[in-house]
């Protein structure tokens, strides 16, 4: 591979570009050294400095290290010093991979290099980063020549201020092209400054930069825009929200400021306005992302003495350090836990269960974070927050058009609040004893079907896991357009308990609930959206038939439409909050007409003693992803598709593990891009971002299924393997299969310890193969033949039993499960049979049927195979007796199955099923 040829790394870099620069610079570290020792072959010269050629398109985007530097480093090539170049292109690659260069002045310096620096600067830069100042870049995109650029640049350098909070450096460009680069590929950009009459087309026609414009269908020709620093501005704020863009103009101001896109600037200056009130204003647009104010008053509450007549003992800790016997307690958490701890909700303290001071406040800065109109901060998880939305949003009879294979606390919410649900397939990935995700042919009929029984309009909500325990993505803004084209005011809630990061990624943002209600909040407002509507009614006819409206992509009548969206997400699972803490958004032009319910969902689910460490935590959390989420979420991502690599290509490893793709856990006729695989060699960015952006799933790479059945293991064995010899803890697991997950936490040291582990995992059935008599090897093909092809059909959904059914009779598939489940709690109502009699052959065949009392949920897989009032099939039953995992939950190995007594009860009435939720379509796969 020659130095800087980055396109054949596209694929690899594609959900992460800073990275890239990182790898650039290590190889032309390599190659320094190279040139150093006198190993290099060929003119090495020559290659470097052909290398910094290719390089500084891209370091032109970047503060550091800045021209300055970069043409000391070709001064030395110059010279033909390659000592002193080595250790110059050292100290910048090694301050770029550290991040030193945000703390420490001499980074930036022309000077001697040393190969050893002195130890106290090397402290100054490990040590003590926290008491620097926060460092940011500012992008400033103008008009000027390229020779003023570094005039301006001290400009904006010398009017900082000793007392400012944070420290930024300006990264000059010129174009409306560079412009977006920068933003795409520098996560330290987090504010911008616009100067009108800048060019559109960039001086350096990069094709890498080009391809990534591309990807993103942002390489069109804006010139001719008359606004074209407004349409800059939207553009940025469409690829990260959170960055504040100023403009500076000398003409038109107050037609500008007129224009609906100006919502996209934050402030507007005449050009010539004084240079310190644009500082400050960049200065206060950080400020305004790194309060915490929840937070922030904890730890002054902390400070003061207080002197507690409540119940909380704990708070203060004088109980913990004084004690002879729980002090320990005190040293493991240290005195701030105890100091912050209250149960008063005075003191500046806030009341989650009615917020009005500083828990609003960090409330509303977490809705303007992940673009929501409303949040609510929850403090016992995501499982309490789906119960809260299902009750506040649901009253007992609605309908629930909802995913079987949901999280418990859906199924749950249903019997609380008395919704019926109905119940929708995922599509099944047997061979990999998992459930895909929900096809929108599949919630169509659902609906459709309810339709043509008369009973739409109790239907009021389609609840959807986006994305799911093992990666599948919705097209939100698909199923929610489809949907509200059949009926206009459906609510929709999308449990995102592990997507909350994706707000946080251009890439995935359109496919989270919030992102998407945004662009067709938006769209609706559009004059397309009425003429796309006209010309599909036209197309349609009055009375289109159900066929013709499940193969019809459908478009809601935006006259009609009330867009109503709820997001739930674990904080805790995908960002920087303590356990439980949980977040409730909302987009909902009808809010006013539930917010009554809501708060009594709160009440009703609320602990009337929320921790206030987790309030905290949820505050900080925002505040994390506001200012560095976006590197942080690029980075997971990446290394996600690093061990997507390593595993699949390593020459030992891939022998017997393999991490899946799209094109394994998702069907083709669902990707019509036919995008299969990640890091398909010399796949392109658009290619990729056509699957990401239109398929009807994709696959959120930073969830890896990695296949263990083919190296002889099932999937909570390895788990036990990885956790006990070599201290991986990883995420779920299926009968072959184990999920691995990367995150913000995650560094490429994870990915290298990860791959020494899996290799010395095969390197031992290796060994015992070659060292053992061929029966070793025979028994293990035994075995992964048992583990990957004897696996038990998933069982669907059957029915509800018609007792539970009175309502929708026979027409269609909801049920009233709450009744079923109180039915359970009168034991004289209720038999148990165990699972391996054969009563259950004989009731299977000629009746009464069984009815399950109570949800019965193996793990894994962890959805819930019979809920309460369900009829029990063969299907079920085989799948139960063949499940080899203990932990079934609601279900007693000594006495068996647990049924509700129907003796006689509409058996003949239960023996036509209602309407199957599936679409015909589905049989062709
Ligand atoms: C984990 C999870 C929940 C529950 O969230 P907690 O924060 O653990 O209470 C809900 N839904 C899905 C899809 C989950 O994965």
């Amino acid at each position: 591979m020659s130095l800087g040829d980055i396109t054949d790394r596209e694929a690899r870099h594609i959900f992460n570009p800073p990275s890239l620069r990182a790898d650039l610079w290590m190889e032309l570290l390599a190659a320094a050294r190279r040139w150093k020792t006198g190993k290099g072959s060929g003119n090495l010269r020559a290659e470097l400095a052909q290398a910094i050629a290719s390089m500084e398109p891209v370091e032109s985007l970047f503060a550091y290290p800045g021209a300055k530097l970069l043409e000391a480093l070709k001064a030395r090539l110059q010279e033909d010093d390659p000592k002193a170049f080595y250790f110059l292109a050292r100290r910048i690659s090694t301050a770029i991979i550290s991040g030193s260069y945000r703390h420490d002045s001499a980074e930036w310096d022309v000077h001697e290099d040393v190969l050893d620096p002195p130890t106290d600067r090397l402290s100054s830069v490990l040590g003590g980063q926290s008491s620097q100042r926060p460092y940011f870049e500012t992008l400033v995109v103008t008009p000027f020549e390229a020779s003023r650029w570094g005039y301006l640049t001290s400009q904006m350098r010398r009017i900082r201020r000793p007392e400012d909070e944070f420290v930024y450096e300006p990264v000059v460009v010129g174009s409306f092209e560079d412009a977006l680069c920068a933003i795409f590929l520098n996560p330290q950009i987090l504010s911008v400054v616009l100067y009108e009459g800048f060019a559109f087309r960039s001086a350096t026609d990069v094709p890498q930069l080009r391809g990534l414009l591309n990807a993103f269908g942002l390489d069109k020709d804006e010139s001719n825009e008359e606004a074209i620093s407004l349409r800059l501005a939207e553009l940025i704020k469409r690829v990260r929200p959170e960055v504040d863009v100023f403009l500076l103009t000398d003409r038109f101001v107050e037609r500008l400021a007129g224009d609906p896109v100006a919502s996209c600037v934050r402030r507007i200056f005449y050009q010539v306005e004084e240079p310190l009130e644009l500082h400050l204003s960049i200065l206060e647009g950080i400020r305004d992302r790194y309060q915490t104010p929840f937070f922030d008053n904890l730890k002054e509450y902390a400070r003061k003495p207080v002197a507690t007549f409540h119940a909380l003992p704990i708070a203060r800790g004088k109980a913990v350090f004084k004690s002879a016997w729980i002090s320990d307690m005190g040293e493991f958490y240290g005195p701030n836990l105890f100091l912050a701890e209250s149960s008063a909700t005075t003191g500046g303290l806030d009341s989650l269960l009615e917020p009005t001071g500083n828990i609003k406040k960090a409330q509303d800065l977490a809705a303007r974070a992940f673009g929501a109109d409303k949040v609510f901060f929850v403090t016992n998880g995501t499982s309490t927050s789906n119960k809260m939305v299902i009750q506040a949003l649901l009253a007992p009879g609605d309908i629930a058009v909802i995913d079987r294979n949901c999280h418990k606390s859906h199924h749950y919410g249903c019997v609380l609040s008395g919704a019926q649900p109905y119940y929708v397939e995922a599509y099944p990935l047997a061979e990999y004893s998992m459930y895909g995700a929900v096809p929108i042919a599949t919630i169509k009929k659902a609906l459709l079907d309810l339709k043509a029984a008369g009973r739409l309009d109790r239907v009021r909500i389609v609840d959807l896991t986006n994305c799911t325990f093992d990666g599948h993505i919705y097209n939100t803004r698909r199923v929610m357009e489809e949907c509200l084209a059949i009926k206009p005011d459906l609510i929709f809630l999308w449990d995102e308990a592990w997507f909350g990061f994706a707000h946080w990624s251009p890439f995935l943002r359109p496919r989270t609930a919030m992102g998407a209600a945004d662009a067709l909040e938006r769209y609706l407002q559009s004059p397309e959206a009425i003429k796309a509507y006209e010309a599909q009614q036209a197309k349609l006819g009055d009375n289109p038939s159900d066929e013709t409206l499940l193969s019809t992509r459908l478009v809601p009548d935006p006259r009609k439409v009330r867009l109503r969206v709820y997001q739930t997400n674990s904080t805790h699972k995908s960002m920087s909050a303590i356990r439980q803490g949980s977040m409730i958004l909302v987009h909902d032009v009808d809010f006013h007409s539930v917010e009554e319910q809501f708060h009594e969902a709160v009440f009703t689910h609320a602990s009337t003693s929320p921790n206030q460490q987790l309030i905290a935590s949820l505050d900080v959390a925002r505040r994390q992803m506001e200012l560095e989420g976006y590197g942080l979420v690029m980075n997971a991502i990446e290394i996600a598709l690093e061990i997507r690599r390593q595993i699949n290509t390593h020459p030992i490893i891939s022998k017997y593990f393999r991490a899946l793709d799209p094109g394994d856990l998702i069907p083709a006729s669902f990707r019509e891009s036919g995008f299969a695989r990640y890091l398909e060699p010399g796949a392109s960015w658009s290619h990729q971002m056509q699957g990401i952006s239109n398929d009807e799933f994709c696959l959120d790479p930073t969830r890896m299924t990695v296949v263990c059945g083919t190296a002889g293991f099932d999937g909570t064995s390895f788990k036990m393997l990885l956790a006990d010899k070599y201290g991986i803890q990883l995420n779920k697991t299926s009968r072959n299969s184990v999920l691995l997950q990367s995150n913000i936490n995650n560094t490429r040291s994870d990915v290298a310890l990860l791959v020494r582990v899996l290799l010395e995992i095969c390197a031992g059935l290796e060994s015992k193969f070659k060292d053992g008599s061929g029966a070793e090897r025979a028994s293990f093909d035994r075995h992964v033949n048992s583990l990957m092809h004897d696996v038990p059909d998933l069982p669907d959904f059957s029915c509800f039993h018609p007792r539970y059914r009175k309502q929708s009779g026979e027409g269609t598939l909801e049920g009233d499960m709450r009744t079923a489940f109180f039915d359970a709690y009168d034991a004289a109502k209720c038999e148990h049979l165990p699972l391996f009699d054969c009563q259950v052959e004989k009731r299977l065949a000629s009746g009464p049927e069984m009815v399950s009392a109570n949800f019965v949920i193996p793990y894994p897989p962890g959805f819930p195979i019979m809920v309460p009032g369900q009829v029990i099939t063969q299907g079920i039953i085989d799948f139960m007796r063949k499940l080899d995992v203990k932990e079934i939950h609601g279900y007693n190995h000594e006495q068996g199955l647990k049924l509700i007594k129907v003796d006689g009860e509409h058996r003949e009435a239960s023996k036509t099923p209602p309407v199957s939720t599936k679409p015909a379509a589905k049989k062709k796969r």
